[in-house]
Order: C-alpha cells, then sequence, then structure tokens
C-alpha cells in the first residue's frame, strides 16, 4: 500500500527521540479515526537533538513497521509523514565531586579486609620487625617481610613465645596468616596481604584486630574504643575518628600510632555557585549541601543562569556541562545558559591518602544534574535527514510536553484535566493540559541517569550496566546451591544448582537469572542505597515539577498524575512518586498509552493523535 489517502486512511510515524530512548508509533488515521498498528523502541544514537538521531530514529520507525506487521518503508509501504517532537532542547549533564577528604599522613593505619585473616580478638603492643624478636620486651605485635615461609615464621614466633616475648598478634605480606596461626602454640590475631608491610612504622604502639568470620571489627572502628586502646585525650579521639570511619566494616584492622601522626578530615571547598534568577542573584556554598543549594534555588526561580567560581570544583562541573553542550548546540559556550540544576548529597568510598593497603573511607560528595536551554534545536535536521533516508516526508509535528499529555490520555480511565509527570532518563518533565485545553509544561534536571550514576558511586561499583541492573532487579543473597533469600526475607527453592560463581553473594534477580554484585556489602546495605537514590532524585523532582504546572503552585488542586516514561517502568519508584503525592490529595499511577504500551510511547503517540486533529 501507499501513503495516499486510501480506504484504511493515512500512514502516520510519530518518533519521539528523548535522551535515552527512541520510541516510535505507527497509526493509520482516516475518517473514521486512528488505528495504532504498532510501536518500537531503540537506543538513541548521539545526544538529543543531534543530527546523529537520525540513525535511531530510522530504525525505531523501521521496528515498528515491523511490529504493525507491515513491509518497511521504501519496500512496499511508504509513510505519509514521520512526525518528531521538538525536543524543547533541554539537555542534561551531570558531576560529580567529593567535597570532603581524609588524609593520614605518616601511615597510621591499614583495615582492610583479607579474605583469610587468622585467629581473632585484639592485640595492643608494640611493631618489632620478625627479625628483632630476640631483643623484644613487653606485648609485641610482630611484623613479617615478604618471602617468609608461613613455617619458618610460626617457629620463630613460637621460640620467642617459649622464650618469655609476650607476642600479641602479627602483620603479615602474604596470604599465609590461617596457615601461620595453625602452627602457633598460643593463638593471636593475624591480619595479611599487607602489601606495602615494608611502610608498617616499627617501635610504635599498635592495635591488630580480627574479628570472627562474619564478624567485623568493633574496637579499631569505634572513636572510643581507639581511645581506649592507645589512652587518647578528647582532641586527639576527635583527631582519630576519620581513622575508625575508615576501617569502619572491615574484618581485620591495625591502627599503628605514630607519635607525629596527623590524621584531618579535610573539607575541600567546592566553591560557590552562583544561581541568577529573574528578579536575583544568590550565591550559595556547595559544601553547604544540597538542600540548601535547593532552597536557594527556589528563591530565585525562574533561574536564567548558573556559574561557579572559576578554579573551584563547582566552576569545573559546570564548565564539563557546558562544553558538553557546547558540542550538542553548536553554540558557544558562554551563549549556554543552565535553567536548571538538581544537587544531591552522595558518599563515595573514596581511597584513604597515607592508608597502607587500598583503604576507603565514605567521603561526602555532591552531585550536580543541569539542564541547558538553547534558543535553537537542530530537530529540524534530523526532520531532513529522516525523510531523505526513509524517502518521505518529515517534519516536526509538535512539542514534547504537550505531546506527552495527547499520548497520556490514551490511558484508560484518564480525562481532562490531566498532569502528567514523564520520568525520563535526563529530565523529569511536567505536563499540564487543562480543560480549556491550554497546556503548560515544565522540565527539571535529574532522572534515570543520576539514579544509576548515584548507585554506581556510592557502592563504588565503577560499571554502569551493573549499576543499571542493580537499579531495575530486586536483590537477594544466595545462601545454597538450591536456595536463595529475596531482599523481603522470603527465601525461593531452585529444582537446578545455582551457578558456582552466585553462591554466597548478594545478587539481582534478573529475568536471566541471579547476577552477582561486585560488593562486599550486605543486601540491606545495597538495598537502602538503590532506595535512596530513587529518593533523592525523583520524590524531590516530582514535587519540584508539578508545582510549576500546578494552578497557582498548588498541587492540591491537581487532581490526577498520571506517570510515564522510562522510569516510570521502575518497580519501585512510582510507589515512591505516590507515597510524596498522597498527603497533597494527588492521586497518581502509571500510565498505560494505548491501553497496551504502559508508560511507554506517550509522546510518540501523542505526536500522531495531534496530526490526525490537524
Ligand atoms: P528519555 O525520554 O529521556 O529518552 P526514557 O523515557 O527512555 O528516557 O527513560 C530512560 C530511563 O528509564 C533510563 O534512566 C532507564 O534506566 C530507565 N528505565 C528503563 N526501563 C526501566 C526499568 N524497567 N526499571 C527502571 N528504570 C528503567
Ligand atoms: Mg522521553
Amino acid at each position: 500500500m501507499t501513503g495516499g489517502a486510501g480506504g484504511d486512511g493515512l500512514l502516520v510515524v510519530g518518533v519521539d527521540i528523548g535522551n535515552s530512548t527512541t520510541e516510535a508509533c505507527v497509526a493509520t488515521v482516516g475518517e473514521r479515526g486512528t488505528d495504532y498498528l504498532g510501536t518500537a523502541l531503540t537506543r538513541t544514537t548521539g545526544v538529543k537533538g543531534t543530527p546523529d538521531n537520525t540513525e535511531g530514529a530510522v530504525a525505531a520507525v523501521r521496528r515498528a513497521f515491523d511490529d504493525a506487521r507491515r513491509a518497511r518503508p521504501g519496500l512496499g509501504s511508504a509513510p505519509h509523514v514521520v512526525l518528531l517532537n521538538e525536543a524543547t532542547p533541554v539537555i542534561s549533564g551531570l558531576a560529580m565531586e567529593t567535597i570532603s577528604e581524609t588524609i593520614i599522613t605518616e601511615s597510621t593505619m591499614i583495615g582492610h579486609n583479607p579474605t583469610t585473616p587468622g585467629g581473632s580478638g585484639i592485640g595492643v603492643g608494640t611493631t618489632v620487625a620478625i627479625d628483632a624478636l630476640s631483643g623484644a620486651r613487653g606485648p609485641t605485635i610482630v611484623v613479617v617481610p615478604p618471602g617468609r615461609d608461613f613455617d619458618d615464621v610460626a617457629a620463630e614466633i613460637n621460640d620467642a613465645t617459649d622464650r618469655g616475648v609476650e607476642v600479641v598478634a602479627a602483620v603479615l605480606a602474604h596470604d599465609d596468616a590461617v596457615l601461620v596461626v595453625n602452627r602457633l602454640h598460643a593463638a593471636i590475631p593475624v591480619v595479611d596481604e599487607v602489601g606495602a608491610v615494608e611502610k608498617v612504622p616499627l617501635g610504635m604502639d599498635a592495635a591488630v584486630e580480627v574479628a570472627d568470620p562474619g564478624r567485623t571489627v568493633r574496637t579499631l572502628s569505634d572513636s572510643y574504643g581507639l581511645a581506649s586502646v592507645f589512652g587518647l585525650d578528647p582532641d586527639q579521639t576527635r583527631q582519630v575518628s576519620p581513622v575508625a570511619r575508615a576501617l569502619t566494616g572491615n574484618r581485620s584492622a591495625v591502627v599503628v600510632r605514630t607519635p607525629s601522626g596527623d590524621v584531618t578530615d579535610r573539607r575541600i571547598p567546592v566553591g560557590t555557585l552562583t544561581l541568577a534568577g529573574a528578579g536575583k542573584t544568590l550565591h550559595v556554598d556547595v559544601d553547604a549541601g544540597a538542600e540548601e543549594i535547593m532552597t536557594t534555588l527556589a528563591r530565585v526561580q525562574p533561574l536564567q543562569d548558573a556559574t561557579g567560581e572559576g578554579g573551584t570544583h563547582v566552576g569545573g562541573m559546570l564548565a564539563q556541562i557546558r562544553d558538553t553542550m557546547t558540542d550538542v548546540t553548536g553554540r558557544p559556550a558562554s551563549e549556554i545558559r543552565i535553567r536548571d540544576v538538581l544537587a544531591v548529597d552522595t558518599v563515595v568510598p573514596s581511597e584513604v591518602q597515607g592508608g597502607l593497603a587500598g583503604e576507603v573511607s565514605p567521603e561526602r560528595a555532591v552531585a550536580l544534574a543541569a539542564m541547558v536551554r538553547t534558543s535553537r534545536s537542530r530537530m529540524q535536521v534530523v526532520a531532513d535527514r529522516v525523510a531523505h533516508e526513509l524517502g518521505c516526508r518529515s517534519e516536526i509535528g509538535g512539542v514534547e510536553g504537550e505531546m506527552a499529555v495527547r499520548g497520556a490520555l490514551t490511558t484508560p480511565g484518564t480525562a481532562v484535566p490531566i498532569a502528567v509527570l514523564d520520568l525520563g532518563g535526563g529530565s523529569t518533565d511536567a505536563a499540564l493540559l487543562d480543560r480549556d485545553g491550554a497546556c503548560s509544561a515544565v522540565h527539571v534536571a535529574g532522572a534515570g541517569e543520576l539514579v544509576t550514576k548515584l548507585i554506581s558511586s556510592e557502592l563504588g561499583l565503577d560499571d554502569r550496566d551493573v549499576a543499571e541492573s542493580v537499579k531495575r532487579h530486586p536483590l537477594a543473597r544466595v545462601e545454597s546451591f538450591f536456595h536463595v533469600r529475596h531482599e523481603d526475607g522470603t527465601v525461593q527453592f531452585f529444582a537446578d544448582p545455582l551457578p558456582p560463581h552466585v553462591f554466597a553473594r548478594v545478587v539481582v534477580m534478573t529475568p536471566d537469572g541471579p547476577a552477582p554484585v561486585p560488593t562486599r556489602r550486605s543486601v540491606e546495605h545495597v538495598r537502602a542505597v538503590r532506595r535512596e537514590a530513587k529518593r533523592k532524585v525523583f520524590a524531590v523532582n516530582a514535587l519540584r515539577a508539578l508545582r510549576q504546572v500546578a494552578p497557582g503552585g498548588s498541587l492540591r488542586l491537581l487532581d490526577f498524575v498520571v506517570l510515564l516514561g522510562g522510569s516510570a517502568l521502575d518497580f519501585e519508584v512510582p510507589d515512591l512518586i505516590a507515597d510524596v503525592l498522597a498527603p497533597h490529595g494527588v492521586v497518581c499511577g502509571t500510565g498505560n498509552v494505548h491501553g497496551t504500551e504502559g508508560p511507554r510511547n506517550a509522546v510518540a503517540s501523542g505526536l500522531v493523535d495531534a496530526w490526525a486533529r490537524r
């Protein structure tokens, strides 16, 4: 068939190019109304609003034809028109910086997690090299350099003990703590796999603690525990508290007290963020935290630009975001205006400077999502290229927000007035269609990508795909080859044995089975990080976005809110948003476009609908 005014109408395709996903919807539009035939989605190619989007758009159209069981364009059928969304040129960028840092000058601690330390308990004494054991006096902690055989080490310690040396603990370079402990006459705590053992200062007061299997150290990870062990005064206790923090969660730890040992918990000046609104300009210290930044932002609304002090972290973060925008829009950085920011407090495990075994300490950090509005979108270029590739007309069919509302209205049970929240990858968008047909829309920075990034950095995953999987799937712990315990406490049994690589691991329950999460943290910890990340982004942004479209800024005047977009598919985000809206008397539910597509495809369908009405 052709795209002419045939008996069953014109073939019209809507294409929504988002930050993450490109969606298409094929329909016939005729006198008897609109029939939706098929939909498809694919990854957006290139940055939203740039000519690179063409490839993804064309792929989405072709697949939507497959889904509609029609011959692909050019191979027997030709769409009458392909409609693209006018991406309100909002592009979002992300940046993250640490704002506190633990520095330990004079190596004073070793707190790593060798898989198999030996013995258990705590030993407090003076550090002595194994070769100097004969001259040791009083409680002694033996330090063993690399290259020693475990049999010899055990024999030397036993000899010393027999001669009356009080050996209370040992620190080894190699992974042989258990082998040594098994050969000792008296059990002592032994920490092994200390790579930089030669840097352990000798002749100093030190403490070695090893917890029983499945437990973590209790004394050295507690500020007052350290104070008791080393007889510290309140000032010194405050000084060593970062050491305690860095050792938390480890099964074994060593702390050596060097006289000049200096531990500082340094705050890094992140810089000042300048928020320029229509009426006033305010400055806020980024150290002050997300809440302070967001309160200040609320006071300057509407934001016209945000800048960071040169030479500071925040300056660097915003410059980085602006650079990306320059690439996208082809306009100089000086012409790019930041129209919204979302600041989120986060905690990142960072390696402690001065540690001996890659110790990490949870450091405060702030993540910023920023959104830019440019005066010109290059969507027309994409439309021209799509037209060329598919050999049909292609034009810009409407503005995203309005189209999303129209698409949302195909959800059974919805009616005007209606508000939608489009939870995408880069931005959270709200739109309102009132009884008179007037539509208003806003975009705020931060959505699914920021959630993934927070999960990745807070858990130290360093892998976007793993973080994305942690975001999307519930957790479990594999307790035996035949059963897992889900994060809600329920147990599931399997008829076939689970693969060995997931045994005793925290896993995500993907549709393809359990996949290990590379972390030593518990299911509870990972779950808490995941839920907090979603709350920090979506609870905050749902309220921010809806307040801007609600009549008079009052959420009470919104009756129904329909959730759309990829993040509305999340297994806990819709509940979380319903919870924050409930106190305002707002009913909120997940969209089901055409009664079949779930929260997806609203903009693409809305484009078709808007065209049909014209
Ligand atoms: P955009 O309109 O910006 O292209 P989408 O509406 O496609 O964005 O949403 C993309 C976001 O949705 C991504 O952050 C992705 O992680 C998230 N997402 C997609 N599917 C799921 C899912 N099943 N659970 C949770 N998040 C999801
Ligand atoms: Mg979208």
